[in-house]
């Protein structure tokens, strides 16, 4: 089904990216198409519904930038669409874990993968977040799940808690929360039992754990292979129980996007981790991008979508040479090249693309500037009001006051980027005089 939907929206923009002007017609002919193929991927009616409706009024009244197609263009607009629905959260693998040792509570249907997903959970907390980690299966009515969480934590090097046969769910938990105080462990992870199908019996125990473990992160682990189910899956775990993130399981298969987005279109609740695959080590972040990028179908669609967002930042790097040229350079502009020095790999990246600037990275650095500090700097300028970004000048003391004490910095701090804002532009000014600038800012963008 997943294929069909790629295949879909690739012959829909492929006909779009042939033609010169995109008419109103031919956007809402699109977006039908988009709309159907979205059902079809198990998308449930109102998320599919109020994604296109999104897309529409996105797409009606934008301009179509110079020198891409139409086509691209609304291309770039439905990726952009669908990481806004999909975005839960910026940092999805942050769980709340501190004030050790602090429970996280497993949930989900039989199958799901929720036992495995808890082993990949415990290694990763352990592995990349340092943590101690104790796992314990609260499933009393499969015979052999217990032993089977106790076998994973010994491939992964975590401890479980004993097994002590006859005792119920809430006994254990409470076992668990007392072990994992005593034994100093920072995390515990309960795993509670699955059932074919959603009944008053699984609903009232994962309560009564609930109650007595008052977990701190309740993951509901469903099979993003079920499609709508898995939402409604969701939506009733939610409802009884009340989850704190969802982590989709089988994200390796192919019914990889209309679970995903309806998921965190219907429930509100993020998506925190994937599972890709059988190995313990195949558990990621969500990365609604990356998501985004598969519904679309990896390859055509996402390099035409990059290459329409290459050629807006070139257009925009345009308009910005041409000010500079005449020696405007705000603060505006400032932040735009922070950021841009930020995903370049520093103040070294930067200067080692812009012929000419050797001199100039020097004179920054010696007024005070490395990289830890471009965040700070960005900071300090977001402090700023519209005006005092467009007008520098303006800023006198008690405005820089007022900015810095905003960011949570000195002023100090404040009067070096000032510095730093002059220094710039004068050289800006300069270049753009000789014709350096227009190579140099080649070399950026
Ligand atoms: P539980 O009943 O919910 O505890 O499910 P299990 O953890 O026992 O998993 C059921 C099966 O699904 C096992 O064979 C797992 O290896 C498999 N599984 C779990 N997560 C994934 C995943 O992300 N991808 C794939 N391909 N298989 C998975």
């Amino acid at each position: 089904m997943f294929e069909n939907l790629s295949e879909r929206l690739s012959g829909v923009f492929d006909r779009l990216t042939k033609q010169g002007a995109l008419s109103e017609e031919d956007v809402k002919t699109a977006l039908r198409e988009v709309r159907v193929a979205l059902l079809e991927a198990d998308v449930s009616l109102p998320v599919a519904r109020d994604f296109v409706k999104a897309i529409q009024q996105k797409a009606t009244g934008q301009a179509v930038t110079k020198s891409i197609t139409p086509g691209q263009q609304v291309v770039k607009i439905v990726h952009d669409a669908l990481i806004d629905t999909l975005r839960g959260s910026d940092d999805p693998g942050a769980l709340r874990i501190d004030n050790p040792p602090a429970p996280i509570l497993m949930v989900g249907l039989q199958g799901s993968g929720k036992t495995t997903t808890t082993a990949k959970l415990a290694k990763r907390l352990k592995e990349r977040e340092g943590k101690r980690v104790l796992m314990a299966s609260l499933d009393v009515n499969r015979p052999a799940a217990m032993e089977q969480l106790q076998i994973l934590g010994t491939q992964i090097g975590v401890d479980t808690l004993p097994i002590v046969k006859g005792e119920d769910p809430v006994t254990i938990a409470k076992r668990a929360k007392t072990q994992a105080a005593m034994g100093g462990y920072d995390v515990y992870i309960l795993d509670t039992a699955g059932r074919l199908h959603i009944d008053t019996d699984l609903i009232a125990q994962a309560a009564a754990v609930r109650d007595v473990a008052k977990p701190r992160e309740t993951l509901l682990v469903v099979d993003g292979l079920t499609g709508q189910d898995a939402v409604n899956v969701a939506t009733e775990f939610d409802d009884k129980i009340g989850v704190t993130g969802v982590i989709l399981t089988r994200m390796d298969g192919d019914g990889r996007g209309g679970a995903a987005l309806s998921m965190r279109a219907v429930t509100g609740k993020p998506i925190r981790f994937v599972g890709l695959g059988e190995k313990l080590d195949a558990l990621e972040t969500f990365e609604p991008e990356r998501i985004a990028g598969r519904i679309l179908g990896m390859g055509d669609i996402v390099s035409l979508v990059e290459k329409a967002q290459a050629t807006i930042e070139a257009e925009q790097a345009e308009r910005m040479m041409k000010r500079f040229q005449k020696g405007q350079f705000n603060m505006n502009d400032l932040r735009m090249q922070l950021e841009q020095m930020q995903k370049m790999g520093g103040m070294e990246g930067v200067m080692g693309m812009m012929p000419g600037m050797g001199k100039m990275a020097k004179q920054v650095q010696d007024a005070g500037f490395d990289d830890k500090i471009i965040t700070r700097q960005i900071a300090l300028v977001q402090s700023m009001t519209r005006k005092e970004r467009a007008n520098p000048a303006l800023l006198q003391a008690s405005r820089k006051k007022r900015i810095a004490a905003g960011a949570g910095l000195e002023v100090s701090e404040l009067n070096k980027l000032l510095k730093m804002h002059r220094q710039m532009a004068d050289m800006m000014k300069k270049m753009g005089k000789g014709g350096m600038l227009k190579q140099a800012m080649k070399g950026m963008f």
